[in-house]
């Protein structure tokens, strides 16, 4: 496995000391690659929603098996269809669930429901509400009137949906709730998925306090330990809580070792930046292969990224802002990647920002930001309020992040912007 240091030579203009969004993003990938994939287990499906399909789910059936119905009507043979009506005999009902037996020949039709199987040799369905029915010498005949219907129409063919034999969900997908339909549909009731990733936090500094202590003079309540645990779970990642854990050089050393021996990953924040009197960034040196970073970006700027014996570790900032940013940029991708989950492909919404907005060239900035579709149908971003690395009600207030780009400079009124949304993210 390659150092940290052999990775950042093999990556052109790589300055530890004012790196690009990009370069970060690039070097992380390197590390996460080089890691062996992670065990998978057997899930009945209902507990497989938000895991990882770990091999490719390949149909057993065609789905549907048999060409059915889509409405409620008569199912006739096509080819008769021409200029003028048609008058059809009708000679028995399909139901679903419950096919029709037995032969319809030329100038008859069958009653079908939405799902039941197309009888032998029928292509085609008119809706009920399009037909005229008439009764004639104690039998019901149905007229289709001419010009609105082609042949085939109405009827789903057998493995429209899936077809028996090919892929129907590939390895690195995620059981969405659409998916765990998708594998019932296919009669599969247990799915091979990668086992969750575990993922170990602590908050660090001295001036954190846990829920239920009493607050004094230059102290705040660890807001991170929460953020970051929503984040995990969000991924569905087994979180392992950690709590805060005081500036000492031996519960820290304690802490980390913990860390290392039962997660995959190990994620804290605080004591990363530049000055810092306390010992976390002494201890991540002392027990692991860990870079120290200055990002050119905003929120966020310094952090940590190395191996910790066979765990990754991030050493986010402090501030709760420039926490949950640094975590979308940079730790979401590296988990998913670890997760065993092809690359999202969720793009950026480009939105008209709603006024000017100042941007310095040379780092990447991100601000909260509240999309909304003007009457005309515009999207339309506003920043919000105020934009402070430890702002958390702006960030609750958002409903994405401006990302405005590294090389880029001030934006006007009016004009694009690309959006991070949040989705279900934070
Ligand atoms: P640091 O990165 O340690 O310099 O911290 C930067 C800022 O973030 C300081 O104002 C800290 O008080 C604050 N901070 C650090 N850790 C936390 C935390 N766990 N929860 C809330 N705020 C924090
Ligand atoms: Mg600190």
């Amino acid at each position: 496995m390659k150092s940290l240091d052999e990775i950042a030579q093999a990556l052109q203009g790589f300055d530890p000391q004012a790196l690009s969004v990009d370069k970060a993003q690039e070097f992380i990938q390197h590390l996460v690659q080089a890691l062996p994939a992670i065990a998978s287990e057997e899930l009945p499906l209902m507990q497989a929603l938000g895991r990882i399909v770990a091999e490719d789910i390949i149909s057993p059936i065609n789905v549907p098996a048999h060409d059915n119905s889509a409405m409620d009507g008569f199912a006739f043979d096509g080819k008769q269809l021409g200029t003028a009506p048609l008058q059809l005999r009708l000679v028995g009902t399909a139901l679903a669930g419950k096919a029709w037996q037995g032969n319809v020949k030329s100038g008859e039709c069958v009653k079908i429901m939405t799902g039941a199987v197309m009888p032998e040799g029928l292509d085609t369905v008119i809706a009920q509400e399009l037909t005229t029915l008439k009764a004639a010498d104690g039998e019901t005949v149905v007229e289709v009137p001419a010009g609105i219907l082609q042949a085939g129409d109405n009827r789903r063919k057998a493995g429209e949906d899936l077809q028996r034999g090919l892929p129907a969900l590939m390895a690195g997908s995620t059981l969405t709730p659409a998916a765990l339909g998708l594998v019932a549909s296919l009669g599969i009731a247990k799915v091979k998925v990668y086992r969750q990733l575990r993922v170990a936090y602590f908050s660090t500094g001295d001036e954190v306090l846990s829920l239920g202590d009493a607050l004094r003079e230059g102290a705040v309540y660890d807001s991170n330990r929460y953020t970051v645990f929503g984040l995990l779970s969000r991924m569905g990642c087994a979180v392992i809580d950690m709590g805060v854990v005081r500036d000492d050089p031996v519960l820290l050393e304690d802490a980390f070792k913990q860390a290392a021996s039962s997660a995959d990953v190990i994620i804290t924040s605080g004591g990363v930046s530049v000055g810092e009197a306390d010992f976390t960034k002494a201890m991540m040196k002392k027990l692991g292969d860990v870079a120290f970073w200055k990002i050119a970006m905003r929120p966020g700027r310094p952090m940590a990224v190395g191996r910790l014996g066979n765990s990754i570790l991030f050493g986010l900032p402090g501030n709760p802002v420039a926490v949950m940013v640094t975590f979308l940029a940079f730790v979401k991708p590296a988990l998913l990647h670890l997760m065993g989950g092809t690359p999202s492909t969720t793009p950026y919404l480009r939105a008209k920002s709603a006024v000017a907005l100042r941007k310095k060239p040379g780092r990447t900035e991100y601000q909260r930001g509240f999309v909304r579709t003007l009457p005309d149908g515009t999207l339309q971003v506003e920043a919000a309020g105020n934009q402070g690395s430890g702002v958390l009600r702006s960030m609750v207030e958002a409903n994405g992040l401006i990302v405005l780009h590294h090389h880029q400079s001030n934006v006007a009124a009016g004009d694009e912007v690309d959006v991070m949304m949040f989705e279900g993210a934070i």
